[in-house]
């Protein structure tokens, strides 16, 4: 690929602190925002609608001027540079390409606008079509294309005029499914090719787990957690992020031992309200709750097993009301003695439960997650 030039050190680290924003004398949209984003990394915002999720993107790109805190790209405080000058690229949820125009003329315009002509112009707008796979479509017509085609330009536009970094909001949302899909993973395909620090912005959890070097979860205008993927869905330090990111079992409880208590561990030992006692770990950052102490047990889905092996910490007993069949897994949804309900996902079972069985259901204590009520 006809790329190099873009490779040589041009990503930057972005970093906000303290954002703070709100519109007029009503919203307060954003919180006191810190967060750092490093070079090279694809970053996802995510969050519900309202969030916030738009303002702080608009803020990076210059197109927001935040109330009070201070933006940086790299060491340079860009805070109140405008937003020609910050290098950075926005691709926005409709992605406004000019339909009478040819894609070649629609990727060139920002170059145009930087006075950037001849031989110039065409080698770097081919060298865009061809980084986003549209080789030999410069002379097509916009309406000509399909939504992914049309998505690519779009892409190539933004990346023609070299951009430190890209910042995405919502670029899939216009397309069904299955291109939503593909098109997430052509998208880091490019970010990492380009080696650009991206920032995304989406409300589907599931593009954020597929493609994200890290994930900001965004609530109310606050960031409620920052980790990798895999941090942020097995190991959410809110009850908000759990339940955003997937589907979770909450059982109420109270510490009754505190099982291990080191640095970088705290393991407590819970009464539940389902009459039983679980074992897990606590994830938010520096919260030792105490015995007497109230807490919610997260359980996932899919991290409980029907076993009655006997032998195990956390083991729950209950009836089986549903079972829905899904393919892959199979839904129950059991009843524990004293009114609990529970949702457990069974992989290819070897045996299927059924409804009016009484089961016994247990977790590893490494997938059990203490929040805060
Ligand atoms: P998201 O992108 O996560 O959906 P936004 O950043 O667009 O969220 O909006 C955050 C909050 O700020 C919402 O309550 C929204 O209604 C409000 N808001 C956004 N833009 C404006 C604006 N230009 N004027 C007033 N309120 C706004
Ligand atoms: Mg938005």
């Amino acid at each position: 690929m006809v790329i190099g030039v873009f490779k040589q050190s041009v990503m930057e680290a972005i970093r906000l602190e303290k954002v703070r924003k709100r519109y007029g004398k009503g919203v307060l949209a954003l919180d006191k925002v810190s967060l750092t984003i490093e070079e090279g990394e694809l970053f996802f915002l995510l969050g519900p609608s309202g969030c916030g999720k738009t303002t702080l993107l608009r803020s990076i790109a210059g197109l927001e001027r935040p109330n009070t805190g201070r933006i940086y790209f790299g060491e340079r405080n860009i805070t109140d540079v405008p937003t020609h000058k910050r290098e950075a690229a926005m691709m926005f949820q409709s992605y406004a390409l000019w339909p009478h125009m040819t894609v070649g003329e629609n990727v060139a315009f920002g170059l145009e606008e930087r006075g950037i002509d001849g031989d110039e112009l065409v080698d770097r707008t081919l060298e865009a079509l061809a980084g986003v796979q549209l080789e030999g479509y410069e002379d097509r017509k916009i309406e000509e294309l399909s939504g992914g085609q049309q998505q690519r330009v779009a892409l190539a536009r933004a990346l023609v005029v070299r951009p430190k970094c890209l910042l995405l909001d919502e670029p899939l949302s216009n397309l069904d499914t299955q291109l939503r899909v593909e098109m997430r993973g052509e998208i880091r395909r490019i970010v990492k090719d380009y080696g650009l620090t991206a920032v995304y912005v989406t409300h589907d959890k599931e593009e954020a787990l597929s493609i994200a070097d890290k994930i900001a979860v965004i609530n109310d205008g606050r960031i409620e957690q920052v980790g990798t993927p895999d941090q942020i869905y097995r190991e959410p330090e809110t009850k908000h992020v759990a339940a955003f990111m997937g589907e979770v079992n909450f059982l109420k409880g109270k510490v009754d031992w505190v099982v291990k208590d080191t640095e970088d561990e705290y393991v407590v030992r819970v009464l539940t309200d389902a009459g039983e006692i679980l074992q897990g770990k606590v994830t938010e950052p520096g919260w030792r709750p105490q015995v007497g102490e109230t807490l919610s047990a997260a359980l996932r889905p899919e991290v409980l097993r029907f076993d009655d092996s006997g032998d195990v910490i956390n083991q729950i007993q209950g009836k089986v009301l549903e079972r829905v069949y899904q393919g892959p897994t199979i839904q129950y949804l059991i009843r524990t003695e004293i009114g609990v309900y529970l949702q457990v996902a069974v992989m290819n079972p070897r045996k299927l439960v059924e409804p009016g069985d009484m089961v016994s259901i247990t977790a590893r204590q490494q997938d059990v997650v203490m929040l805060r009520p």
